[in-house]
């Protein structure tokens, strides 16, 4: 299953390799495969388990490397959703938005508001601040963990 989207993405990231004298391997472009054709946030564990199911091998380092690579060239977005987790997903044409984070369970909810963003631009405008990047995170309780709290609390 390989979308338009990833088709693209994947030109774009062996003109970068090339421009850079990298190698284009299977492994990289198997690793981009795998975030483009998929919604979800991944971080560099899961790749790893993916790729395994798909009896690919590529080590650790190579997933990192691939994945900072990614970052560079811009077809992959780099979050820090939740503590210390870092998370990878496609970056999308017009796909700018924003996550909620669950505390309990982990799940992370995407939104996105054409008022916030345009109210967010006039602030940085008001300080006369130029956002290349604009990116909010809130952390709490998702449904869920609204029950898993519930749960487990003694009062
Ligand atoms: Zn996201």
């Amino acid at each position: 299953m390989t979308s338009k989207l990833s088709q693209r993405a994947q030109k774009l990231f062996i003109q970068y390799l090339r421009e850079n004298n990298l190698k284009v391997t299977q492994e990289r472009l198997a690793l981009l495969d795998e975030i483009f054709n998929t919604n979800e946030h991944l971080d560099a564990d899961d790749l790893l388990a993916r790729m395994k199911v798909k009896q690919r091998k590529v080590s650790r380092a190579t997933v990192y490397r691939t994945l900072d690579l990614l970052v560079q060239c811009g077809l992959v977005r780099k979050s820090r959703l939740g503590r210390e987790h870092y998370y990878y997903e496609k970056m999308e044409p017009g796909g700018g938005h924003h996550h909620m984070v669950c505390t309990a369970t982990g799940k992370i909810i995407e939104f996105w508001d054409a008022d916030l963003d345009e109210r967010l631009r006039r602030i940085c405008q008001d300080h006369k601040f130029r956002p290349a990047f604009i990116s909010i995170q809130i952390q709490g309780l998702s449904e869920e963990g609204q029950k898993v709290e519930q749960e487990t609390s003694f009062f």
